[in-house]
């Protein structure tokens, strides 16, 4: 069936264990691309919560304000800075990245805009765009044509709107997230309660997360998950699906010690190794 309701024995399907016979260089290396001045933290999130969910090796592209928080606060983390100083105006890096996440941040400067086009075509990894990454997408849409076949697209609703245009309903919704999936062959997601991740005609409903996760930062959160996911070489849509049952479980642990007021980000990459442990 095209339908599945994702729980935990769905996700066992899917999980795979470590070998006892592995080091680093098995998990990957996310390269997270985003951020910009007032908006760094995003890009850390991101880049933590990729490390929390298993990626090898994980570094951040920032502008040059973002350089000495992530190292800080973040000290697993490499950091990667563009020349500019507030925002990201060359998308450019020596390293050999298994994954890329990009848009955590990002910013719209029309500069921002030009490195992420450039960027695109000459990008070959897996991709989870995000956030203002989707933004530029949506509104210089031949650019969708580059990341065909190898991307994962995290709108919320919002974002979704802007790329796919307004919905009469949640049935057409569906379709026409459908639609855009096939269309472009890439997975993209319906964020909110019961998450979808959508795949051509395949659509996964997810069971966990909770209105605690209405949050600033718990995308930028689910974004790195599903980048460490695919670093670790799952599948584009078998790593979205896990990634967002793993950063729902992780929302129904931290939710139970902070409450859905007080619930943060933050509390969702340190509930990440939980959701992890609930599955073995
Ligand atoms: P964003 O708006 O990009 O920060 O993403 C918000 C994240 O939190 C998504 O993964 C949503 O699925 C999740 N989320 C937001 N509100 C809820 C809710 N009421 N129930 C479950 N998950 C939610
Ligand atoms: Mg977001």
């Amino acid at each position: 069936s095209n339908l599945e309701y994702v729980d935990k024995w769905a996700v066992l399907n899917k999980y795979k264990p470590r070998d006892r016979f592995s080091h680093k260089g098995t998990y990957g290396h996310s390269l997270i691309i985003g951020g910009s001045y007032g908006k760094i933290g995003a890009a850390l999130m991101c880049s933590e919560a990729a490390l929390h969910a298993g990626s090898g090796l994980v570094t951040a592209f920032v502008p040059k304000c973002g350089y000495q928080t992530i190292q800080t606060a973040f000290p697993e983390a490499m950091v990667v800075t563009d020349v500019n100083d507030n925002f990201i105006t060359d998308i450019n890096f020596s390293i050999d990245p298994s994954v890329i996440g990009i848009g955590p941040g990002l910013g719209k400067h029309p500069k921002t805009i030009k490195a992420f086009t450039s960027f695109l075509k000459r990008n070959k990894a897996p991709l989870v765009i995000d956030a203002d990454g989707i933004n530029i997408l949506s509104e210089n849409k031949e650019l969708i044509q580059f990341i065909k076949g190898k991307a994962v697209l995290t709108p919320h609703p919002k974002e979704l709107e802007r790329l796919i245009g307004v919905w009469k309903d949640d049935y057409d919704k569906l379709e026409k997230t459908k639609q855009f999936s096939t269309e472009n062959d890439v997975v993209i997601l319906i964020k909110g309660a019961y998450t979808v991740t959508v795949y051509h005609e395949k659509m996964s409903f997810n069971s966990t997360g909770n209105p605690g996760m209405a949050t600033g930062g718990s995308g930028d959160v689910l974004t790195g998950i599903i980048c460490g996911l695919l670093a670790q070489g799952y599948t584009l849509f078998d790593a979205t699906v896990l990634g967002v049952y793993i950063h729902g479980k992780a929302g129904d642990l931290a939710v139970l010690r902070a409450g859905v007021e007080a619930l943060t980000a933050t509390d969702l990459i340190d509930f990440t190794g939980d959701a992890f442990l609930d599955l073995i």
